[in-house]
């Protein structure tokens, strides 16, 4: 029994692990254990923990104006630094940015942005969202059913159709290919099904399609080549906005800034978070381009206010430490560390490619999964067996996730060192062995 309700767990588990400090990418348990952060936190820790700079930033920050609300135009200027520095990192046209703080909150501003532009624009019609199987999106009502996992709608009873979601396939070639199917006849036949979905729903009522550029929290899911050349030139046939759901692989993840560039898209919009602060303080940035927001100011007038906003959107702290995570990536090369340390992370995992209990290994930059199958049987495990695994790891002072039901997660803060990887590495070998 515990006081605390706890997210995303089996309520009779109640507590499991108990971290008491961080430091650098390790963090350590109340009792002394130490671990390696193979995750990041949540896939958000990227400068790792106790960074003295972030320190001082939130410090300064809280000395100086420790809040300040942004409704109604009542702005400050760390704010403003902070979204012109956004906007000249994203690759997204002319970007006007909404803070908030959190992922899903970012997601559900997306939708209300949406809707409010097509009121603008005289197309209220057009309000549908497509979004993927096996997606994750995040976890308030809205963001929910964006999410494409079962196990974030069961119980909930979620209005995805009030809501306009129209779902697809996932391009998980490992888990969702027919037999005997080419990756070039896989990506053929989603994306042919993504065209006759958007035929039958009418093009004129889909605003806009969001996809994880990678796919993190479902398994670290890789699109085959071709995928999202395809699927963009469709959304741009049927004038459909392409919406990057960038919350995990922004900001260096991929082995580049964003996982749009690793993946070869060209966004409309674009939500962050996580990475954007090193997760040091909540904050979340629901980016859109130019045309959309200009198209909004002149109608806002007889639309009326755009009635939404958090009393956080835009905090003061979270923006200064925000503006200094930025600032880091860039005095430090970040980005360009973790694209050369990734390629040592993804040959490093290559060594388990051929491991009697392992399907696929897969990864680009920091974020990989090894994708666990019984090779015997030619079947995926039950999902026990990642968790199992899950567990071996942390007994070896490692933290990974077990993720998408047959994966298990590598997402290391991107400041991880070559010979933390090789720490990394070694103790995952003794965890999957224990697995056997
Ligand atoms: N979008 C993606 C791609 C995510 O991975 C997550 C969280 O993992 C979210 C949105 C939700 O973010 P948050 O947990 O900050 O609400």
């Amino acid at each position: 029994m515990s006081t605390i309700i706890y997210p995303t767990s089996n309520l009779k588990t109640g507590e499991t692990l108990s971290i008491a400090r961080g430091e650098g990418v390790y963090v350590y348990d109340d009792q002394g254990n130490k671990y390696l952060e193979g995750m990041a936190g949540l896939w958000c820790t990227s400068l790792g923990y106790n960074h003295p700079e972030l320190i001082e930033a939130a410090t300064q920050q809280l000395h100086n104006l420790s809040y300040s609300h942004m409704f109604g135009g009542k702005t400050h200027q760390v704010g403003k630094d902070l979204a012109e520095k956004i906007r000249s990192m994203v690759p997204v046209d002319d970007a006007h940015i909404f803070f908030g703080n959190s992922g899903s909150d970012a997601n559900d501003t997306q939708i209300k942005l949406l809707r409010y532009y097509f009121n603008a624009i005289g197309k209220p019609e057009k309000r549908k969202i497509i979004a993927r199987k096996r997606s994750y999106h995040g976890i308030t009502v809205a963001s929910a059913c964006l999410t494409g996992l079962e196990v974030n709608h069961t119980n909930f009873d979620l209005p995805v159709e009030a809501l306009g979601i129209i779902r697809t396939d996932a391009p998980y070639y490992l888990r969702e290919k027919l037999a005997g199917e080419s990756e070039a006849q896989f990506v053929d036949r989603i994306v042919g099904n993504l065209e006759k979905q958007i035929i039958a729903e009418g093009p004129e009522t889909i605003a806009a399609f969001i996809a994880e550029p990678i796919t993190g929290a479902s398994g670290v899911i890789i699109p085959p080549a071709g995928y999202y050349e395809k699927v963009q030139a469709l959304l741009t046939k049927y004038d459909i906005f392409f919406w990057a759901d960038e919350v995990i692989t922004g900001f260096g993840r991929t082995g580049n800034d964003f996982g749009c560039t690793t993946m070869g898209i060209k966004p409309d919009m674009m939500s962050l978070a996580k990475q954007l602060s090193s997760a040091y303080l909540p904050i979340s940035a629901a980016v859109v381009k130019g045309g959309i927001y200009q198209a909004m100011i002149e109608p806002s007038n007889q639309l009326g206010v755009f009635g939404h906003g958090y009393t956080y959107s835009g905090h003061p702290v979270a923006c200064a430490v925000s503006l200094k995570t930025l600032e880091i990536y860039q005095r430090d090369e970040i980005f360009a560390r973790a694209a050369s340390n990734g390629e040592y992370l993804q040959a490093g995992l290559q060594q388990f490619a051929d491991h009697p209990l392992v399907g696929e290994v897969r990864g680009r930059g920091l974020i990989a999964a090894v994708d666990l199958h019984n090779r015997a049987s030619d079947e995926a495990f039950p999902a026990t067996v990642p968790y199992r695994l899950q567990q071996a790891c942390q007994d070896h002072g490692l933290i990974l996730r077990a993720v998408g039901g047959t994966a298990i997660a590598f997402c290391p803060p991107l400041i991880i060192s070559r010979e933390q990887i090789d720490e990394l590495l070694g103790k995952f070998a003794r965890a999957l062995d224990d697995t056997l």
